[in-house]
């Protein structure tokens, strides 16, 4: 506990003031009408945790911006903020029971009242952590946010995370083990079975024949990869229905039964950008998918629209120079909102690249997109009625990867009653996977050699 009371200033007594300390004092209170937020004290309304591998984030929602100070501490490891303006209340000691124990990152949170309105937490954490501490302004439903994103020092490699992940013998793992050691020249990644045997010790024995060493993989062949994108997550619940559904919900459960179904394709796997509740930049899945050299990127949503008579699937895909329609610029526009609800630090480095990134763009994709969206539209629309009977296009941040073909999948309005419904039950969830698989397989099969081989 030393934490909150090891370095408050040195004591100020409410007597004796110099006249200098009495000036000070006099135009701080002449300023007070100028600038009302930095004299108001702040509550906290709300505090929400969004613990993943990835990163962990916490996020204070406070009624008013107040100024926040950061510093680690190590042995143990620690993230210390300083929140001035704020006094405690029963939300903010709320945090300490939002801590999971699954949290990759935060054992356990502390808070106190540090100084008479600076409120100190303490983070006691599982591992050493980069952090990125930042405000956000309003915007939608919420209020002031302070958010705390704690990342691990050394990055989640995604093809680690595949590899990693794979289940039972998997093709793909030994491929992208190779392909992430070529990469990183880092340490071999534990086998599918879990266990890294060691280097056999060879003593070569003249005229002996060397011992069989693993085969490297045929380098042309390898399974073809789709990115499934399951959009929103965490502090981004997407649209919401009328019965409360939210549209990160059901996305990721039908990205997940779209994986299964992919996964046990002979000659496919799928990567998920997000397998949890968190949020994920637009721009990092992106990246993510160039990163696993996907092959085909899907990003998965929910419809919506103020009347709740609309209804109906649609697919979109990338247009550099304007929309389809009205309806394909606003969705866009919607969706790309997704960056300001679910908050990015716009003072972190990795904007630049998106920027660079996300000009690249080429028609080669768009028109692959257009092939690909245009066989799921079909198919989905034998089990749905379809919104839009063409692969409608608009400029989507999410479909701008320059070399990966790529769609965004309206799978239904969850702003319509009887569609929200369709949304929640897994019966539905399983037959819009099984529509988009066979639209992905048919695309595919008719296009050969488009793998791109490691
Ligand atoms: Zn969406």
């Amino acid at each position: 506990m030393a934490d909150f009371t090891g370095d408050s200033p040195a004591g100020t007594s409410s007597r004796g003031y110099t006249r200098r300390q009495f000036v000070a004092s006099a135009t701080t209170l002449l300023l007070l009408p100028v600038i009302p937020r930095l004299a108001r004290a702040g509550t906290i309304v709300a505090v929400r945790t969004w613990p993943a591998d990835e990163y962990t984030r916490v996020t204070l929602e406070m009624d008013a911006e107040l100024k926040a100070e950061h510093f680690t501490l190590e042995n143990p490891n620690r993230l210390v903020v300083d929140i001035n303006g704020l006094t405690m209340n029963s939300t903010i000691e709320q945090l300490v029971s939002k801590v999971r124990p699954n949290d990759p990152y935060i054992e356990s949170v502390r808070v106190g009242q540090n100084r008479p309105d600076v409120i100190r937490l303490v983070l006691d954490l599982k591992q050493a952590v980069a952090p990125q501490v930042f405000t956000l302004k309003p915007v939608g439903e919420y209020q002031y946010r302070l958010v705390l994103d704690l990342y691990p020092k050394v990055a989640q490699d995604p093809l680690l995370a595949i590899a990693n992940n794979a289940l039972d013998a998997d093709p793909l793992a030994e491929v992208l083990e190779n392909l992430a050691q070529a990469d990183s020249g880092a340490a071999p990644i534990p086998s599918v079975e879990g266990q890294q045997l060691p280097a056999p010790a060879v003593v070569k024995k003249p005229g002996a024949t060397p011992p069989p060493v693993r085969s490297a993989p045929p380098s042309v062949d390898r399974p073809l990869l789709v990115a499934l994108d399951p959009g929103h997550g965490g502090e981004d619940p997407g649209a919401i229905g009328r019965g409360g559904t939210r549209e990160k919900d059901v996305v990721l459960s039908i990205a997940r039964r779209l994986k299964k179904l992919i996964d046990a394709q002979p000659n496919m796997q799928a990567y998920l950008t997000r397998d949890n509740d968190y949020f994920v930049p637009l721009q990092v899945r992106v990246q993510k998918a160039r990163r696993v050299k996907a092959d085909l990127f899907i990003s998965i949503h929910a419809d919506a629209w103020v009347k709740p008579t609309a209804r109906g699937s649609s697919v979109y895909a990338l247009s550099q120079n304007g929309a389809t329609s009205s309806a394909a610029r606003w969705m866009a526009k919607r969706e790309n909102d997704a960056d300001l609800i679910g908050g990015i630090n716009l003072g972190s480095h990795n904007q630049q690249v998106a920027k660079v990134l996300l000009d690249l763009s080429t028609a080669a994709q768009i028109n692959d997109a257009v092939r690909v969206g245009s066989k799921v539209l079909r198919e989905i629309g034998k089990i749905n009625r379809l919104h839009k009977k063409n692969v409608e296009r608009a400029g989507f941040a999410v479909l701008k990867a320059p070399d990966i073909p790529s769609i965004l999948v309206e799978t239904a309005f969850i702003s319509n009653p009887h569609e929200e419904r369709l949304l929640k039950s897994p019966s539905y969830q399983d037959q819009i996977a099984q529509a988009m698989l066979v639209g992905i397989n048919e695309y595919f099969a008719a296009s050969p050699g488009l793998a791109r081989r490691a």
